[in-house]
Parts: structure tokens; C-alpha cells; sequence
């Protein structure tokens, strides 16, 4: 599976530039769409869920151009939008076979088996019969991804998956996904949290401001920090200082003041110790010094 984004842009009819010249290609397994609010990503995943068509530039989905095959690329697609909401009346196993039958599948014991496997994996089988708007923040969230993958979709694309999760929740639920990339298909996890990409990433995109700064490997986003991470035991008004001169990532309080973690392109004499840098650090680190300035060099390297 392979989804090739060509010189993709979206201009809204305020005049708002959302995406401005994005290509990038995406094969099958998981893919995290990574930036700040505001940075184009939902209406990349708009576009790429054929709810929306760009200004220019052009979508393929093994070849097949999306402009030209809607219906059927719709066929192959499951989505989970942030505010993902549903009938209110419906039983949890109601909802999710009125999913089944919009994707098409007719044979209504074929439907109920499936209704019955979804509701074990995502663990909703014990609720079945209660009314979906009365399930949990993190059950609703999970029949979502269960009515999005129903259909058995080629294409899946979640919208900030673990907005409004508990922790415990959020380690569910990418565990459900990183069982669901090992078939053939193509997860798209599009978030401004760090935490929702890191180890269950093949590839990143980095959006910032409607364009594209970093497409690669978390590895090789990771790479790009290395250097440029410090940190440093400090108090009073040396912290102050500290923090308005460089982006702070962490700040733990000890018994004198408070071990601080920064990025920086350099720090001249401070007495701070390097240390390796995660993918939140190199999130910061690019977000701050590289992103959007020499884009030929940043891209695909
Ligand atoms: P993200 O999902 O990364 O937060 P969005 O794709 O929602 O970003 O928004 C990108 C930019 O486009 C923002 O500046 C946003 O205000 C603007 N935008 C989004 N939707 C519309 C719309 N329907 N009309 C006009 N501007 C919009």
C-alpha cells in the first residue's frame, strides 16, 4: 500500500494558506503527522479522507488518483475524527453493527460475528448492551476505532488518538493500534502530542505552519538533536535567565533549586552536560531552530 501526496496545497476561502506545496509518500504501517495546533494537520487528514479537496496539487492511492475515485477509495478507508460522536439510542453492539452495514457488509450473521470479534478486541464485549453515550471517555474512543476498522479499511486515519484518554487508556489504545498495523494497512496518527508518535512510528511528518520540515524516521528526527540537548543544575535568577534564553523541556526541582533540561544550537561556556536527546527534545530542538529555514537541506534527509 502506498499513498503518494503530490505538491498538495489548501487554501481556504478566508484566504488562510492551511498547507502550502506538501509532498510526501506513505507506505503501509504507521505514520505519525506531527505539529502544533494550527499547523495544517486536520486538513491534510480532511483531504486525505476525501471530505475535502485541495486547492491544487494531487493525492494517489496505489496510483489511483483520489479526485477520480472517490467511491471507491472511500471503500478502503476507515477514520476516527477528534470529536468523533455517535447516535445516542444505539446499543454499543447496535452502533457498531449500523457501522458494519454502512461498510458494506450485508450478510447479517457475517456482520454480528464481526460486531462480536471488534467488541472483544477493543474490550467492549462486556458493555455491549449499554447505550454507547453512556460508555466512558476511553470506551467511546475504542468503539470509535472499532466502527473505523469494521470494515476492514486500507487506510486508517486518527485524528488526535488519545485527546481526552487517562493514561492507562492511552497505552490501550496504541496497543490496539500497533496490532492492527502489523496487517497491510496504513494508520495515519495525526497529533501535536509527542508521546502519541514515538515508539510505535515507522515514519514522521513534522508540519509547521502549512508546510512540511521534516519527513523521515523518528531515529533520524532524533539524530538531528544530538548536540543540541543539555542539562544543567540551577536556581534562582541564573533559572530565570535560563529559561528566557532557551526552550525548556523539563524543569525537576531539587534540594537547591532544579535540574533543568534544554535545547540549544550552542551554549557557549555554561557549565551544562549534554545528554541524549528523546523524540520530545528533537521535537522542540527542529520546531525551534530548524524548521521552515533551509527546507531543501531539512527534508527527506
Ligand atoms: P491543525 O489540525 O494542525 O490544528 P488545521 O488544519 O485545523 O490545523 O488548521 C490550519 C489552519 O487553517 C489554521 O490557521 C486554521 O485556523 C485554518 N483553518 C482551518 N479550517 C478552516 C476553515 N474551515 N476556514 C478557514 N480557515 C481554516
Amino acid at each position: 500500500m502506498n499513498i503518494s501526496i503530490q505538491r498538495l496545497s489548501k487554501v481556504y476561502d478566508n484566504g488562510r494558506h492551511a498547507l502550502s506545496d506538501i509532498s510526501l509518500e506513505i507506505g503501509s504501517g504507521m505514520f505519525g503527522l506531527l505539529g502544533p495546533n494550527g499547523a495544517g494537520k486536520s486538513t491534510l487528514m480532511r483531504i486525505l479522507v476525501t471530505l475535502m479537496k485541495p486547492t491544487t496539487g494531487r493525492v494517489f492511492l496505489n496510483g489511483k488518483d483520489f479526485s477520480k475515485n472517490r467511491a471507491e477509495i472511500r471503500e478502503m478507508l476507515g477514520y476516527l475524527p477528534q470529536d468523533f460522536r455517535f447516535f445516542t439510542k444505539l446499543r454499543t453492539w447496535e452502533f457498531l453493527d449500523y457501522a458494519a452495514r454502512l461498510s458494506g457488509i450485508k450478510n447479517k450473521k457475517e456482520r454480528l460475528q464481526k460486531v462480536d470479534m471488534w467488541l472483544e478486541k477493543v474490550g467492549l464485549f462486556d458493555v455491549r448492551e449499554r447505550n454507547a453515550d453512556k460508555l466512558s471517555g476511553g470506551m467511546k474512543r475504542r468503539l470509535g476505532i472499532a466502527q473505523a476498522l469494521i470494515g476492514d479499511p486500507k487506510i486508517l486515519v486518527v485524528d488526535e488518538p488519545t485527546t481526552g484518554l487517562d493514561p492507562e487508556e492511552r497505552i490501550r489504545f496504541r496497543n490496539i493500534l500497533s496490532d492492527i498495523s502489523r496487517h497491510d494497512a496504513i494508520i495515519i496518527l495525526s497529533t501535536h502530542i509527542v508521546g502519541d508518535i514515538s515508539s510505535i512510528c515507522q515514519g514522521v511528518a513534522l508540519l509547521d505552519n502549512g508546510k512540511l520540515s521534516f519527513n523521515g524516521s523518528p531515529e533520524k528526527l532524533i539524530e538531528k538533536a544530538v548536540g543540541h540537548v543539555w542539562q544543567i543544575s540551577t536556581s534562582g535568577t541564573d533559572y530565570d535567565i535560563l529559561k528566557n534564553s532557551y526552550p525548556v523541556i523539563s524543569t525537576i526541582p531539587t534540594n537547591d533549586g532544579w535540574d533543568v533540561q534544554f535545547v540549544a544550537d550552542s551554549i557557549g561556556d555554561m557549565n551544562a552536560v549534554e545528554i541524549e536527546p528523546t523524540l520530545e527534545h528533537a521535537y522542540v530542538y527542529f520546531m525551534e531552530y530548524l524548521s521552515n529555514n533551509n527546507l531543501t537541506n531539512d527534508i527527506n534527509s
